[in-house]
């Protein structure tokens, strides 16, 4: 039976994933009593709060590309290296010294702050009433509260024919896990999670193909950015094919066998190792008793309105539960931030159209606002200028200069619509690009604010300052 201290709280959050921590500190922050409820355990059955994924993913990134800098890029600084050794087990145990330091923050900050932390599944019986299901046991109990808060996030789509055994056929979660380089890989789905798996195992040394079913790259992005991306990571090596349904796959004697379908018919493939990153859906199966009557939509997203709210009064769903906004780690913590708000009776509502999606691979791609595709596709009047960073001084003398900087702008007042860049640190960089668009700057702020010589940062002044028709430092004038 999970240890309760009281049956009753002011408020409830179900999952402490980022959405749900936020939250429920934010809640503790503001008075309210607070239990938390996850079942979450790390890889040495301890609770934590720590999605794993993206911090692994980071941490195991910056690894691979330690790895491959010094194999190609270190001998043109006059370092030579002989006898390079990749120990993964060195690697893996580094990564899971990270997320056990960033999960123990996090039960300090818990602590700190006084919030119950209920280890068991939860499930939502009525507006004010939550099931406890002891993991163990299956023991079960009932608590109470004024709010619920349900922040249970996503979990990876499977694919039917394909079974997951995490140790030949992976999902992006365990595929974080993998001890050994695998000799050839292959990677189903070619979006944000597979790109950036995609990085990590090619750039220690695996053979990595990616098998696409749609036929366009990344189209979520600007095009003129994915095409950019496309070509940058195909003379990687990277073996990316579009429009490539995979339909099965099969671990045989040595090999796993797949089968996939494009224009031209079916093909096979053999790898040794092979990952799944078919996207996420939302983590509602069991999360409310039919009882309950909480509403979901046919793909199991929470209904809410614009400030969280679901059908049943005091419950709220933050996260990925929900499609208001993308699934992004950065939105759900907003949400949650929010909801706590909301509910002490402060509203500080959530500006969904200015939220920054980053893609964590080498280089990085970065955006906020709108794609010239969808301006041009309503027929707004737009002014464009895309600075390529093999300009860019800092670019040039780390050797980092494939990528640019692009901003759009509206025609006549100049407000910026959308900066989209991809190059090194386009994550850091996305953020400048984040306050002009909620602080709707004009791309003349851009052109007019002092950035420091020599930065990457400078490739978003040069960008404003092509807009404007006065580049001092660049041959060619790019704006259209
Ligand atoms: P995704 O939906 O972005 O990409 C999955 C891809 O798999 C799609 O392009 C789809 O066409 C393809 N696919 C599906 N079935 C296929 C099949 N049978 N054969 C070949 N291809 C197939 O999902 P994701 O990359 O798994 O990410 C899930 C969510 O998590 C997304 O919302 C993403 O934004 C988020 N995420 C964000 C970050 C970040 O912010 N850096 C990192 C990882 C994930």
């Amino acid at each position: 039976m999970p240890t309760i201290s009281k049956d009753y709280y002011d408020v409830i959050v179900v999952g402490t994933g980022p959405a749900g921590f936020a939250c429920a500190v934010r809640c503790a922050q503001l008075g309210l009593n607070t239990a938390c409820i996850n079942n979450r355990q790390d890889a040495n059955n301890k609770d934590t709060h720590l999605n794993t994924g993206s911090i692994g993913t980071m941490a195991l990134l910056e690894s691979a590309k330690k790895y491959h800098s010094l194999i190609h890029e270190f001998a043109q600084h006059g370092i030579l290296a002989n006898d390079i050794i990749l120990d993964m087990s060195v690697m893996l145990h580094r990564k899971d010294k990270i997320l056990a330091e960033i999960g123990d923050k996090m039960i300090d900050l818990f602590n700190k702050h006084n919030i119950d932390h209920i280890h068991a599944k939860a499930r939502l019986l009525s507006s004010q009433q939550v099931e406890l299901i002891a993991d163990n046991t299956g023991l079960k109990s009932v608590i109470n509260a004024k709010y619920i808060i349900l922040a249970s996030g996503s979990e990876s789509i499977t694919l039917p024919n394909i079974y997951i055994d995490n140790e030949f056929i992976f999902d992006a979660k365990a595929a974080l896990n993998i001890n050994q380089v695998p000799k050839k890989l292959a990677i189903i789905g070619a979006g944000v999670m597979g790109l950036e798996l995609a990085n990590i195992w090619s750039r220690l040394g695996a053979e990595t193909i990616l098998l696409e079913a749609q036929e366009n790259f990344l189209s979520v992005l600007d095009h003129e950015i994915s095409g950019i991306a496309f070509s940058t990571f195909q003379n990687q090596g990277l073996d990316l094919r579009l429009g490539a349904r995979v339909i099965s796959a099969k671990k045989g004697n040595k090999y796993i066998n797949i089968e996939y379908q494009d224009q031209e018919g079916t093909h096979t493939l053999k790898v040794d190792k092979m990952i799944v990153a078919c996207g996420t859906r939302p983590n509602t199966a069991n999360l409310a008793a039919p009882e309950a009557n909480l509403l979901l939509d046919q793909d199991g997203y929470v209904y809410v309105d614009n400030n969280c709210r679901t059908n049943l009064p005091g419950v709220y769903a933050v996260g990925d539960l929900t499609l208001l906004g993308p699934m992004l780690a950065h939105k759900g913590i907003e949400e949650g931030v929010f909801v706590a708000d909301f509910i002490a009776g402060i509203n500080n509502p959530i500006n969904y159209e200015i939220l920054p999606s980053v893609i964590y691979t080498e280089p990085e791609i970065a955006w906020v606002g709108q794609t010239e595709q969808a301006l041009r596709s309503t027929g707004e009047p737009i002014n464009i200028a895309s600075y390529p960073l093999n300009s860019n001084i800092r670019a040039i003398a780390v050797d980092k200069r494939e990528g640019v900087v692009k901003i759009i702008a509206h025609a006549y007042t100049d407000k910026i619509l959308g900066i989209h860049i991809i190059g090194n640190h386009a994550s850091e960089l996305i953020a400048e690009a984040v306050l002009a668009l909620e602080f709707s700057a004009s791309s003349e702020d851009i052109a007019r604010t002092i950035h420091a010589r020599p930065t990457l940062s400078e490739s978003l002044h040069d960008a404003a300052l092509i807009l404007k028709n006065r580049a001092w430092n660049f041959p060619e004038q790019f704006n259209t």
